[in-house]
């Protein structure tokens, strides 16, 4: 098909400014999957760009900062914001710069056809250029009890359902940042929660170690691994191995915690980009994915920082790289 940004062929020549781009009736000029920071960032700055984007946030909106209790360390909130009032702010900024949010999920992508296809369980989408920001899920454990127990007192969001274990006793799986913050949010209700981890040296920063250690209501067991969770209609214990010792035993608890990282969202391009051996796509340093035309943003293409700034930064960049892409393309076309 033929590439035109800026739909009438009167309009298009080299010193045609962003403003006057318009996207053709049924052609975006660019299309942002999801909602987290990324996306909306990637948003805001198509938008303000004059790009008309379209957002189609995925069936976890506002990302994974929305099941995040307090994000202290976004600049320009010193005080602490909580997750969920970050997240719409971004998106209250983004739709005021014109950002057309549709609550929508990508089914299937084809960007093997240019402009790009994408359905979605609304209808059927072209895009001229495409920012993937659909981040990362939560990682399960893999355990017996697991799946059955989900909702029952098993959870992967403190934020959601911390408040349902009002002075019972908690663990939480994990000893990165997550678990950490998620812990010490979690002894706002909880009477205690014991932090299960699978070696004796915590990967989560400083500070966070320290308000942990300080914490009365947390304890800590160490080198272990949790090999089932039991109970039948609701959770009872975790069946736990301890790595060191070879012992086995069972610990009695109300809820079961797990924060053990992520998996990023990337099935429905892992054939048609480039993928790391964890299925991270691969980025330049311009956040262009292997595919010209197709960017990727936040922790969909990142497993070193995923901060929501980091995030945010990346869709930001993506964004900027959009613009200059389709102004030069436009005017190598006029
Ligand atoms: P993470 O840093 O990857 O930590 C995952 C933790 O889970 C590790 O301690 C890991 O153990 C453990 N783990 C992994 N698989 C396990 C399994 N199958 N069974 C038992 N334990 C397992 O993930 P995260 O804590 O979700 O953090 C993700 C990123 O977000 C990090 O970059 C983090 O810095 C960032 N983050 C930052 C903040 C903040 O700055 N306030 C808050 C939250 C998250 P090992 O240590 O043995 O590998």
């Amino acid at each position: 098909m033929e590439f035109s940004l800026f739909g009438t062929t009167e309009e298009t020549n080299q010193d045609v400014k962003p403003t006057e781009m318009k996207p053709e009736p049924d052609i975006r000029n660019v299309i942002v999957i999801g909602s987290g920071p990324a996306g909306l960032a990637a948003g805001l700055y198509t938008a303000r760009a004059h790009l008309e984007p379209l957002l189609l946030t995925g069936n976890d909106i506002g990302g994974q900062v929305s099941l995040t209790s307090e994000v202290e360390n976004y600049p320009g909130f010193p005080a602490s914001i909580t997750g969920p009032e970050l997240v719409q702010k971004m998106q209250e900024q983004a739709e005021k710069f014109g950002v057309d949010v549709r609550i929508d999920t990508v089914t299937d992508a084809n960007l093997d056809v240019y402009p790009f296809e994408l359905t979605t369980y609304e209808g059927t989408y072209k895009t001229k250029a495409l920012v993937i920001a659909t981040g990362a899920t939560p990682r399960k454990l893999d355990v017996p009890g697991e799946e059955r127990l989900i909702g029952r007192g098993v959870s992967y969001c403190a934020t959601c359902d911390g408040w349902f274990f009002n002075g019972k006793e908690v663990v939480v799986v994990g000893g990165g940042d997550s678990a950490l913050e998620e812990g010490l949010f979690l002894t706002r209700f909880a009477s205690k929660v014991t932090i299960i981890h699978r070696r004796d040296k915590l990967r989560a920063g400083k500070t966070l170690q320290k308000r942990a250690f300080n914490n009365d209501k947390i304890a800590f067991i160490w080198n272990s691994v949790v090999e089932e969770i039991i109970g039948d209609e609701k959770v009872s214990g975790v069946r736990l191995h301890n790595k060191v010792t070879g012992e086995d035993s069972v610990f009695s608890t109300d809820g079961v915690f797990i924060f053990i990282g992520h998996t990023p969202n990337s099935q429905l391009f892992q054939e048609q980009l480039e993928v790391d051996e964890h299925g991270y796509l691969v980025v330049d340093r311009h956040y262009s994915t292997s595919k010209e035309g197709v960017w990727a943003a936040g922790e969909i293409a990142d497993s070193t920082f995923r901060q929501v700034v980091t995030s945010a930064g990346m869709g930001a960049s993506a964004a900027i790289m959009v613009e200059r892409w389709l102004g030069e393309k436009a005017a190598e076309e006029a």
